[in-house]
């Protein structure tokens, strides 16, 4: 860990989001480096941050940078969504407040199947997560995937967001259904987070 380690802050990593879902599934995945991470969560910060870039990886780096430039600490960050085939990839970068209001999944998920309803099945979809690692100096970005349908009732209460309506490909029940350890070695954040592990363990 040679990466991250400097005098004053013994491989401390930021995590910049305040999603205490997402915290503890890149707790998870992150598990066995030598590092301690802090979530914006953690720290009761409430930071603003305008994702207003054109990609997950853009908007991601934007995250890192600002919440690197606060603490000055190695910070890493994510941007995530879901890219529906039949609705030309949509919501996309705007996953989170697809429905207007930010993080709304009730609202998102009724939007999303409101949309879908004209279209035949399978509604072929995929998560993608970009992670990125920021020390002041070097960037390390890192994209996964998952890949899977949009079913037409919601099922399952573990995860977040889209899970309920996800099925990933190989599976018959929703990532909703998944126990969160099953989730967290296959889906897009882990397949981001765990290049990104790969990287920063060199
Ligand atoms: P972010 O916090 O800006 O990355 O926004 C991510 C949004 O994408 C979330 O609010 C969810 O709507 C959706 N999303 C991302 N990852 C997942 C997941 O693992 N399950 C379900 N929904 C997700």
């Amino acid at each position: 860990m040679a990466l991250i380690r400097n005098h004053n802050h013994m491989n401390k990593i930021v995590f910049a989001s305040q999603n205490k879902c997402k915290v503890k599934e890149v707790v998870q995945i992150l598990n066995g480096l030598d590092i301690e991470i802090i979530s914006l969560a953690d720290m009761n910060e409430q930071i603003e941050i305008i994702e207003n870039s054109d990609s997950f990886e853009a908007n991601a780096l934007i995250k890192v940078k600002q919440v690197y430039n606060i603490f000055k600490l190695p910070t890493i960050a994510d941007d995530s969504g879901l890219m529906v085939e039949q609705l030309n990839g949509a919501p996309g970068i705007y996953s989170a407040r697809y429905a207007g209001e930010d993080g709304n999944d009730k609202a998102n998920n009724k939007k999303l199947l409101d949309g879908l309803k004209n279209y035949p099945k399978p509604h072929i979809a995929k998560f993608v997560c970009a992670a990125v690692y920021y020390d002041g100096e070097k960037v390390h970005t890192a994209i996964g995937e998952f890949n899977g349908r949009i079913i037409d009732e919601e099922h399952g209460s573990y995860g977040f967001g889209y899970d309920p309506l996800f099925v990933p490909d190989g599976y018959s029940i929703t990532s909703a259904e998944m126990k969160p350890a099953l989730k967290n070695s296959i889906s897009h954040r882990f397949n981001a987070f765990n290049k990104l592990k790969k990287i920063l363990n060199k």
